[in-house]
């Protein structure tokens, strides 16, 4: 439900765990090191900054006994679903069966088409910067003349 002048915590929880697993089942099956390192470091500085601060604060004490196993995309599905059931015990929530997660949580299909169509503004827009270039180096020698 959305409160007067922001959204309240059962609505925060549900996007950002829509997030979450979308986030972790587009990881990588065999990520470099650097993927790695930026989802260890992504998901330390999420527990700093989630605009709950009661559920940051524990979020990170479930970081400390449960750290964040991103060294595949499935482990990493895993992980999310698991520290997700550690919060659901916190808060008396049903648990969900891990084994099910991939049928529950995917990729962002629609979020393809949306970066065909970015690929379209950004090929129009290089376009519209050449033309322009054109016609100022038209104009320029125009007045030269
Ligand atoms: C990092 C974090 C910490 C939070 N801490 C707190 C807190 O301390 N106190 C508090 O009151 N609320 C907390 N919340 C919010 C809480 O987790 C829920 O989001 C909120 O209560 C709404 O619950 P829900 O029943 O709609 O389902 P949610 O828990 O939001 O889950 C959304 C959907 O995910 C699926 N799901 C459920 N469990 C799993 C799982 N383990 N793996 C994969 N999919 C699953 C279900 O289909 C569910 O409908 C936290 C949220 C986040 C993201």
């Amino acid at each position: 439900m959305v409160v007067e002048g922001g959204v309240d915590v059962e609505e925060l929880g549900r996007a950002t765990w829509t997030f979450l697993h979308t986030l972790a089942a587009t990881h990588s099956a065999a990520p470099s090191p650097a993927e790695v390192k930026r989802i260890e470091r992504f998901m330390r500085d999420f527990s700093e900054i989630y605009p709950c601060a009661p559920c940051a604060e524990s979020f990170r004490g479930i970081m400390k006994r449960v750290p964040v196993d991103a060294s595949t995309g499935p482990k990493f599905a895993q992980w999310m679903c698991k520290v997700h059931n550690e919060v659901n015990k916190e808060i008396g929530k049903p648990l969900f069966n891990c084994e099910e997660v991939s049928k529950s949580w995917g990729v962002c299909e629609s979020c393809a088409r949306h970066e065909d169509s970015l690929i379209g503004f950004k090929g129009l827009l290089k376009r519209m910067r050449q033309a322009g270039r054109k016609d100022s180096t038209a104009n320029k020698e125009r007045s030269s003349n």
